[in-house]
């Protein structure tokens, strides 16, 4: 299998954790478009620990995000939860993000893979959160296997007794960076991309930009952040979410990127 959708790299995506309005998606993607982002990541269909907690505002926030992302000339990048919601806008979402709680969804990745088959659409993979990287490659094959080679790779942290008593979010698998590159160009596959996503890993915004520095200095071909113009008005995953000054660091290091380095 060959990738063959075609990335500037560093790729960078970036937006809130959580579409919630039409004002906050519409500054967000200007905010990230006049910085030179070209994807817009969004949340519509959100995977919730507790079915309790706001859940995204699902079609309209497909919707807005579409509009939001013409109106600044980017691609919406955004995570379905089941296959429907791809059907019905599928003409809406330029990279399909399947999160770390559905990597091990195997029917949703084969029938993800049988959807995007035809036009080869990008899919962005996130590890699952106790998955092994070993797992996750082979996660990706159910959507190869359907004839869809272009799956990105994204790292996001993982669970490690870290967890129990630290003021981190998860534990970055920046070590993943390096095994999962073992593990792909073993099968062929070393010009598939591996973005690394700072917010998820860290959890912490004034720490996000040192792991996004730290995640390109080990090779990541790009970045998934969570932006926003006023963080803390965001009613998912505020504590992570960098600030236009967080931002600017980060596309600061993203101008600084020197490559791959284990190719
Ligand atoms: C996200 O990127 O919005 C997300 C929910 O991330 P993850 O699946 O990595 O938790
Ligand atoms: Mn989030």
């Amino acid at each position: 299998m060959k990738f063959n959708y075609t990335i500037e790299k560093p790729l960078i995506i970036a937006g809130p954790c959580a579409v919630e309005s039409e004002k906050q998606i519409f500054s967000i993607a200007q905010a990230a478009s006049s910085r030179g982002v070209k994807y817009l990541r969004g949340g519509a269909f959100k995977p919730r620990t507790s079915p309790r907690d706001f859940q995204g505002l699902g079609d309209v926030g497909v919707d807005l995000m579409r509009r939001a992302a013409d109106a600044a000339g980017m691609k919406v990048v955004t995570e379905i939860l089941e296959l429907s919601s791809l059907e019905r806008h599928y003409d809406k979402i330029d990279v399909v993000q399947i999160g770390g709680r559905s990597m091990t969804s195997y029917g949703l990745l084969k029938s993800v893979g049988v959807s995007t088959a035809a036009d080869q659409k990008p899919v962005l993979l996130k590890r699952g959160l106790s998955s092994t990287v070993r797992e996750f490659a082979l996660a990706a094959q159910y959507i190869l296997e359907k004839g869809n080679p272009n799956v990105i790779f994204c790292l996001r942290g993982i669970r490690t007794f870290e967890q129990i008593d630290s003021i981190f979010r998860f534990t970055p698998d920046f070590a993943g960076l390096l095994e999962l590159r073992e593990i792909l160009a073993a099968e062929g596959m070393e010009d598939y991309p591996v973005v690394f996503d700072p917010s998820h890993s860290c959890g912490i915004s004034k720490y996000v930009p040192e792991f996004a520095k730290a995640a390109l200095a080990l090779g990541a071909d790009g970045l998934l952040v969570e932006y926003c113009i006023e963080p803390e008005k965001a009613k998912v995953d505020s504590r992570q979410c960098v600030d236009n000054l967080g931002f600017d660091k980060i596309m600061q290091y993203a101008a600084n990127y020197s490559g791959n380095i284990s190719r």
